[in-house]
């Protein structure tokens, strides 16, 4: 169980978005993206439990096309498209970074 919180800036835009990643007993997080809001939106997802639309407007919620992996270092990395810009997004955007467990 546990994973990490991101704060991204990202470099382009300079939106800031956060995101969580992990796992718990239950759901994994899984990210998905508010084309209205432009915003990141990390969903806990169980198995068959689809995401509902945006909390925020309402509108339905489209999974993000980035990815998570973690290196051969045993680093958690990231890489996607920021939902407002579509700038690549990395890990070293990253203003701040939390682990939770
Ligand atoms: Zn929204
Ligand atoms: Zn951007």
């Amino acid at each position: 169980m546990g994973g990490v919180d991101y704060l991204l800036r990202c470099d382009a835009c300079s939106a800031t978005h956060e995101l969580r990643t992990g796992f718990s007993l239950s759901f994994t997080f899984e990210q998905f993206v508010c084309h209205r809001c432009e915003t990141l939106v990390s969903v806990p997802y169980e198995q068959d439990v689809v995401p509902g639309p945006c909390k925020a407007c309402g509108f339905q919620l489209e999974p993000w096309r980035g990815r998570l992996w973690r290196d051969a270092a045993g680093t958690d990395r990231l890489e996607g498209p920021c939902p407002a810009c579509f700038a690549i997004l990395t890990t070293e955007d990253a203003t701040e970074l939390r682990r939770w467990d």
